[in-house]
């Protein structure tokens, strides 16, 4: 690592007063999972590194209709939580595909989002989930909805002063829900990933539906198209085909030094029609 100071200040306004003061020379740590081996690969080199565990950003809290997750709240926090498998057990079901017990133990909500990494499976739940994110600086807080902040590969709306604090999510239990995902080893990066959320009515017609994928581009996508082929139609094994093969038809992934974009976009069409059949099953017992 290239020498750097380190400070953990215990207040947010003294954390905020340290990243306006160094702007782009400072970097938060949270849980260190990417921060640290980006530091000894001196892919960054920061000259002030600010940690920000002191913070009392560490809850998950829950009120009508809403989740709200502190950005220190750990991976391991959201497979354990009670509230989180009651209210919105897709972020249980997504926390649990996340690296190893290491990393789910350490790494936290917030170091993810603001990590940005285009396979990681919590910014394509938060895209599917359309949470708030609460962002804030010495100026002030504003709230960036995810799809507005993952702007590219490792790049969010972020600025260098700011700070990710809490994360909003609706609380959904009345969806079925599915993650599912193809890793090349056990504790890997997905290749690909799925996210889907589904809601079916009285007659047994899809309401609402949400899907996103990882993997599959430089941010979280949302299937729009499939979402669109699904909403009012009855879930058949056909209209779930049909829907995943509108989602595949939309993706245009790349190719790297492990598998062709043909081969992640077969994986993605496979994977999408199996998280819609496990998704629908769920909304049908949970009705
Ligand atoms: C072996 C291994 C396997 C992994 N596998 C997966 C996987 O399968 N899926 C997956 O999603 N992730 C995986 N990860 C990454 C892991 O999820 C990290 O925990 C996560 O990406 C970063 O969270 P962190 O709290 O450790 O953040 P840190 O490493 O501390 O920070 C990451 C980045 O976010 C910034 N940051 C952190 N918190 C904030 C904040 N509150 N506000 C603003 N900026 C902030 C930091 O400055 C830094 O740039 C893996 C990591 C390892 C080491």
């Amino acid at each position: 690592m290239q020498p750097f100071e380190y400070v953990a200040p215990e207040t947010l306004p003294d954390a905020l007063a340290l990243l306006r003061a160094h702007g782009e020379e400072a970097k938060v740590l949270a849980g260190g999972q990417s921060l640290v081996p980006l530091l000894n690969y001196r892919l960054a080199k920061p000259h002030v590194v600010v940690d920000v565990n002191a913070l009392p950003f560490g809850d998950i809290a829950s009120d009508d209709g809403r989740l709200r997750l502190g950005a220190l709240v750990r991976h391991h926090q959201l497979e354990e939580s009670e509230v989180v498998r009651r209210r919105c057990p897709v972020l249980a079901d997504a926390a649990r595909c996340i690296g190893n017990v290491r990393v789910r133990t350490l790494g936290t909500v917030g170091g993810s989002l603001a990590h940005a990494d285009p396979a990681a499976e919590l910014p394509a739940v938060m895209t599917a989930l359309d949470a708030r994110l609460t962002v804030a600086s010495a100026r002030g807080d504003r709230h960036v909805d995810a799809r507005d902040f993952f702007t590219g590969l490792l790049t969010t709306a972020l600025a260098p002063d700011e700070l990710l604090t809490a994360v909003d999510v609706p609380a959904v239990p009345a969806h079925g829900w599915a993650v599912e995902e193809l890793s090349r080893r056990a504790g890997d990066f997905a290749v690909v990933a799925v996210v889907a959320l589904l809601t079916v009515d009285g007659r047994g017609h899809v309401d609402d539906v949400r899907l996103a994928f990882a993997g599959v581009a430089d941010r979280p996508v949302r299937a729009r198209a499939a979402e669109d082929a699904l909403r009012g139609h009855e879930p058949t094994s056909e209209r779930l085909a049909l829907a995943a093969a509108a989602a595949r038809a939309a993706l245009d992934p790349p190719s790297d030094a492990f598998v062709s974009a043909a081969y992640r976009g077969m994986v993605a069409g496979v994977l999408c029609r199996r998280a819609l059949a496990r998704a629908v099953t769920r909304a049908l017992e949970t009705r």
